[in-house]
């Protein structure tokens, strides 16, 4: 096996200190992630977990204000919360992001201010459910984020570590778009997240690239007539529109790309069959993947191309749906995701230190795809990151936004893979405050793939 690892000899040594600490708080933050797993809020209601998370950074000496200024201005979406189903229909609370936070810990200098990024929302559903294993994420931050902070003090060291909670990742329109363009991440050098340990239970290598996860989002909200319906000849039904317009999309789905995902939902199908539906909506999500391609292959530029496409074939088949059944219909474009950007020589280091630390089923060989740290791409465009995670002994794969993926989260195999991946994080925290050359590799990789992704 090739290993590539290095790494000053003092560094190596306050490293020592840094574990010490992620294990010292390993209880709390199990505690924390177990109480989330209990007590799970779908995306932009979040007001317990955020609170809570908050509270935890103020404890260790961090600054910390909740929701994101500035942004009316930089996120029209954020009043159009209820209409998009982002927002539970008798959601009572403040407009905007109440449930986004950003907790800021100053070393002996501003700079390099390393961000930490945490989700904490969970699964809709009836009751909601951590099946993507989000309670996960903000105990591992702050575990990183806390040791770091005091490991940066006790030695002088220069940078910032901040957190940055990021509510509402598995809803649209998305939140961490709307801090991204807010300004949120203004200031901040080198970006971290983990993801829990769901999925593939391996260890690689990845590459740097485009790490293609475009979405767009749209709602169709159609407009009938409503009649008895033991005389339905007298109603329009706005039910009978969505069924044409997903059946057009189930069409469409056998004659696309098979890098393309279709998901639909119907949002509201009536109330009661002896009435003709007068209203009645569904959701749909256009997705482009490149997993199936080669990394490079598609530029960010011709996967937007693609995906447009499929949006406009989408919005004439419910133009079309409302002609056949004598409807009207409303299209909403409310959330748009765009390719992020993967920086190989930061994931590098994600490799290096997860084989120090014992991570399992390692193979040391360059995934075929590029990475993403966060989904959105926002992001990834303005800040290099890596997401952190990796093979982790005793775990079996579980299927990702499942039962059994939220249990993995709350069991002592989860609970040390949860410290595992916080120490992790710090551990590469502490390489970027103390190594310039790996800092200024890392960003001339990135600024490489920025200038290219606008080609
Ligand atoms: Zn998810």
């Amino acid at each position: 096996m090739t290993n590539t690892f290095s790494e000053c000899p003092k560094v190596t040594a306050m490293r020592t200190t840094l574990h010490a600490k992620v294990d010292a708080l390993g209880d709390r933050l199990t505690a924390m992630s177990d109480w989330m797993y209990h007590n799970p809020e779908p995306g932009f209601e979040e007001f317990k977990a955020s609170a809570m998370l908050g509270e935890e950074l103020r404890k260790h000496g961090f600054e910390v204000e909740m929701g994101v200024p500035g942004l009316e201005t930089a996120w029209p979406e954020y009043n159009r919360l209820k209409f998009t189903g982002g927002l539970s229909k008798d959601y009572d609370g403040p407009p905007g992001l109440p449930t986004a936070f950003r907790a800021k810990y100053k070393g002996k200098s501003e700079h390099p201010v390393i961000a930490i990024v945490v989700e904490y929302d969970a699964l809709r559903g009836n009751p909601p459910f951590h099946g993507c294993q989000h309670n996960m994420q903000g105990p591992t931050g702050i575990g990183a984020a806390v040791a770091l902070a005091q490991v940066m003090e006790e030695n002088n060291l220069p940078g910032s570590v901040w957190v940055i909670g990021a509510p509402a990742e598995e809803v649209g329109p998305p939140a961490k778009a709307a801090e991204a363009l807010s300004g949120y991440l203004d200031g901040v050098d080198f970006a971290m997240r983990s993801h829990g340990v769901e999925g593939r239970n391996e260890t690689v290598r990845y590459p740097g690239g485009f790490s293609d996860r475009h979405i767009e989002q749209m709602k169709y909200t159609f407009h009938g007539k409503s009649a008895h319906a033991q005389m339905p000849w007298r109603g329009t039904s706005a039910l009978d529109s969505v069924m044409v317009l997903l059946h057009a999309v189930e069409l469409l789905r056998e004659h696309s790309e098979p890098q393309f995902r279709f998901h639909w939902v119907i949002t509201d199908g009536g109330v009661a069959p002896n009435i003709v539906p007068e209203m009645a909506s569904a959701t749909v999500w256009v997705r482009h993947l490149i997993d199936e391609t080669r990394v490079g292959s598609v530029s960010p530029r011709i996967a937007k191309e693609m995906i447009l496409k499929k949006r406009d074939q989408i919005d004439n088949a419910a133009r079309g749906a409302a002609i056949a059944t004598g409807t009207t219909v409303d299209l909403d474009h409310y959330g748009s995701y765009i390719p992020g950007i993967a920086v190989g020589a930061f994931n590098d280091l994600l490799f290096d230190y997860a084989v120090v630390y014992g991570a399992a089923n390692v193979r040391d060989e360059a995934a075929r795809v590029a990475k993403h740290w966060e989904e959105t791409g926002y992001m990834t465009i303005r800040v290099p990151g890596i997401s952190v995670g990796f093979g982790i002994d005793g775990i079996t794969p579980v299927t990702g936004h499942s039962h059994e993926s939220a249990d993995l989260s709350a069991s002592p195999v989860g609970h040390r893979a949860l410290v595992l991946m916080s120490k992790v994080m710090a551990a590469i925290g502490l390489r970027l405050v103390t190594d310039a050359d790996a800092r200024a590799k890392i960003k001339a990789e990135h600024d490489m793939w920025v200038k290219k992704y606008n080609e």
